[in-house]
């Protein structure tokens, strides 16, 4: 009698070699699984072998309908959109993700930044400088500074947390009740708006999923505050890029100036009206950067999908995240 064989292959098809080439993760693989069958999208084999892929850019090289027993589709990565997005993923096919500390600390950083920027008033002081102009403009006060944080999961809590230790009035928002300390934790769609008119600052650090995108829209721009800043450090497509430009085409500054990290289109278009417009600054999807310290939770899961425990950070495939 034959005995079937499991398959238990491991995929790797990162998709973005100027990031981490595939063959140096399978190298890293290998370092924590040793006995498990490793291979590259470049050379795959026999591709019923294959029960996980480990990706970063979606979609896979192969097609899903090639992959007859994948069972789990592992983000290199936080977001899933665009895993999401794949209309050949197949139903019954698992996604997790990464959490690693690193990029949620370093878009900490990048809020905190940016935000200091707006307090200390650097941006009228680099113009100034250029026209040899000496203006004096006092300092914001920061326990007078209402720091709205959109999305407080893995990295907007820690975002949260940290304006709230700095001594900022911290309004969270997220899908579901929270409670964090020092920060005032609001949820649900209806009290959005009432949220945004408080706010100085509006961090966006939520992920795209059908209930965010477009979500900051004319409606949501009306309703924030005159003079307050928006960064956008989640996806590009939770806001509407025209109703963005006529909001800060017009003089009531709702927004007054705009820092977004993460466009609908990347990298953004050479022609797109972002790149020249004077309210808005642009880093090229940075804001998070380095996730060495989750990339040994893809050898775990595969430990624990081979063993039927349950994943680390397996995504809600109906939630979107
Ligand atoms: P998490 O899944 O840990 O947290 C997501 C948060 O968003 C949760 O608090 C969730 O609410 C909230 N949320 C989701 N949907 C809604 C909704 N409809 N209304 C209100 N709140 C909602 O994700 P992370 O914190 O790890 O990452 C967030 C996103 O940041 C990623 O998906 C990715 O797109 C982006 N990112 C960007 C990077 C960059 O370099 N710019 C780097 C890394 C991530 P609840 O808590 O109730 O579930």
């Amino acid at each position: 009698m034959s005995c079937a064989k499991v398959p238990s292959a491991i995929l790797v098809d990162l998709g973005n070699p100027d990031w981490i080439p595939d063959d140096n993760f399978q190298e890293f693989l290998k370092q924590h699984i040793p006995d498990a069958d490793i291979r590259c999208a470049s050379d795959p084999g026999n591709l019923e072998d294959i029960c996980m892929i480990a990706l970063n850019r979606a979609p896979t090289a192969l097609a899903y309908s090639s992959l007859p027993n994948l069972q789990l589709v592992q983000r290199v990565g936080a977001g899933v959109d665009q895993v999401l997005a794949d209309p050949a993923l197949p139903g019954d096919v698992r996604i997790a993700r990464l959490k690693p500390q690193a990029p949620a600390r370093e878009i900490v950083e990048f809020c905190i930044a940016y935000v200091f920027a707006e307090q200390r008033h650097l941006f009228r002081y680099h113009a100034a400088q250029s026209k040899t102009e000496w203006m004096q403009i006092p300092p914001r006060k920061t326990q007078e500074t209402t720091i709205g944080v959109l999305g407080l999961g893995h990295i907007g809590a820690k975002v949260a947390a940290t304006f709230s230790y700095l001594g900022f009035q911290v309004i969270g928002w997220s899908r579901s009740p929270k409670t964090l300390e020092g920060v005032q934790c609001q949820h649900g769609r209806e009290s959005l708006l009432e949220l945004l008119g408080k706010c100085d600052f509006v961090l966006c650090i939520l992920p795209s999923t059908p209930d965010t995108v477009a979500l900051l829209d004319q409606t949501a721009f009306d309703a924030m505050k005159p003079g307050a800043t928006l960064i956008n450090a989640g996806r590009g497509d939770l806001i509407v890029d025209d109703h963005l430009i006529d909001a800060l085409n017009k003089e009531d500054d709702r927004p007054v100036r705009a820092i977004l990290d993460v466009f609908c289109v990347e990298p953004l278009p050479t022609d797109h009206p972002f790149w020249n417009h004077p309210k808005i600054t642009i880093t090229p999807h940075v804001s998070g950067w380095h996730i060495d310290d989750g990339l040994p939770d893809v050898a775990e899961n595969y430990h624990r999908l081979m063993s039927g425990k349950p994943l680390l950070h397996e995504v809600d495939r109906m939630k979107g995240y």
